[in-house]
């Protein structure tokens, strides 16, 4: 907190007001209904939370990685599915920020701030960790392109009023054959699939999206042509921060959880927290959550002043070992609650099933260690 300015502080606290008295009872309900929550969106946008990051001059706040970061974390820790609607309007957005026109970014940005919704799409059936097998191919007819292909567990990608998409320009350049456009809902060709139905992160959507010669103007391609991957490594370097924020909430949700329950269950004559076991439990988690919390915010520092040479290393670093911890604290936690653990009448099995994702999505843990691996010895 002491590095926050007074104004910082004041988004901060009035962020963890709406996490506990309007995030919070909802999360249940969500996980087990699977449905989009467009009430949690709309108290997003009434509190001007849907886009922090967008500069005051789009109808954001500007806020600083930092900031955002504390932001994902708070929300995380009582509902890390509500979290993942901010992170992926964020990865939708960023695209069009870091490279877009200024006519793009007037045109699509300050509908951001208000309620309309983002999403970002490089993922393919047949190219996840091995992004550059994407298909997806758009081919410039005069004044604008056609692009066809086919993305899939594309977050927020059925609700999306405008999606950041990734497409070969020209396949035989590889990475520098792919641009990125922004798609606008609506589109001719642009045809949403099955949204998924998943273990965890449940009151999100996750969607298929066919691309059948959907057409998308030029104005609407984001950077130069064939500039595509550059936007999107920046792009998932800040995904990977908000996604080790998210871990971080998660985890210290689950001790939240955790001690409180251990204070008053009575067990062989005494409360569970002066069980020695118990403690050494929960000393573990708390103090894995703490490393990972130091961690995470340097990468988030290390965006905030544009350190290009540690940027990927910090993201990549922070995201492996904060969805790590996240997944071993929430399944300690289950564990320290015994079988009411285990039980949806508390949160925990619920942050157990939410934390896996985290492991997997925006660059699996296998592939955050192989960026950090190249970073170091290129350095
Ligand atoms: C709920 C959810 C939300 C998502 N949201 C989005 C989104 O909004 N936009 C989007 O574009 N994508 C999204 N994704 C896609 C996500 O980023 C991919 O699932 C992820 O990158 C992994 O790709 P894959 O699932 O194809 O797994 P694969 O790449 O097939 O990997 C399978 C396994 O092999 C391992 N592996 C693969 N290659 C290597 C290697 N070289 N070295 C070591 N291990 C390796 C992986 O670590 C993993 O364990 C989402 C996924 C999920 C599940």
């Amino acid at each position: 907190m002491t590095e926050l300015n007074e104004t910082q502080k004041m988004v901060l606290s009035t962020v963890k007001e709406i996490a506990q008295k309007e995030i919070r009872p909802r999360a249940a309900g969500l996980d087990e209904k699977q449905e989009f929550p467009w009430e949690t969106v709309k108290i997003f946008a009434d509190n001007g939370l849907l886009t922090p990051l967008l500069p005051e001059k789009y109808g954001g706040i500007g806020a600083e990685y930092l900031l955002f970061s504390m932001l994902l974390e708070e929300i995380s820790k009582v509902c890390a599915s509500s979290a993942l609607i901010l992170i992926a309007q964020a990865d939708g957005m960023l695209p069009i920020l870091f490279d877009g026109s200024e006519e793009i970014k007037k045109s699509v940005l300050p509908g951001l701030a208000k309620g309309k919704l983002a999403a970002f799409a490089a993922t393919e059936p047949g190219a996840g960790s091995d992004i550059l097998s994407m298909r997806t191919h758009a081919a410039r007819r005069g004044d604008h392109y056609v692009i066809n292909g086919q993305k899939c567990f594309i977050t927020n990608g059925g609700v999306a009023d405008v999606i950041s998409l990734y497409a070969y320009t020209d396949p035989d350049k590889r990475a520098n054959g792919i641009s990125v456009f922004a798609v606008e809902k609506g589109s001719q060709g642009l045809i949403n699939g099955k949204n998924e139905n998943k273990m965890g992160m449940r009151g999100s959507m996750n969607s298929e999206l066919f691309l059948e010669d959907l057409v998308v103007p030029e104005k609407n391609r984001i950077g130069e042509e064939g500039h595509g991957m550059a936007n999107l490594m920046a792009t998932l370097d800040t995904s990977r921060l908000f996604a080790a924020s998210q871990a971080v909430g998660l985890a210290q949700g689950a001790i939240d959880e955790a001690v409180r329950y251990a204070k008053q269950r009575v067990q062989f004559g005494q409360t569970l927290s002066l069980i020695q076991g118990v403690q050494f439990m929960i000393a573990d988690m708390v103090a894995a959550t703490e490393a990972a919390r130091l961690l995470t915010y340097q990468a988030a520092r290390c965006l905030d002043k544009n350190h290009q040479r540690l940027i990927r290393k910090y993201c990549a670093m922070a995201k492996f070992m904060a969805s790590d911890t996240a997944m071993k604290v929430t399944t300690d936690a289950v564990q320290v609650m015994g079988g009411y653990g285990y039980m949806k009448d508390y949160p925990v099995e619920r942050m157990m099933r939410d934390a896996k994702l985290i492991q997997i999505y925006t660059g699996t843990n296998q592939i955050m260690r192989l960026v950090t691996g190249r970073e170091i010895f290129r350095e």
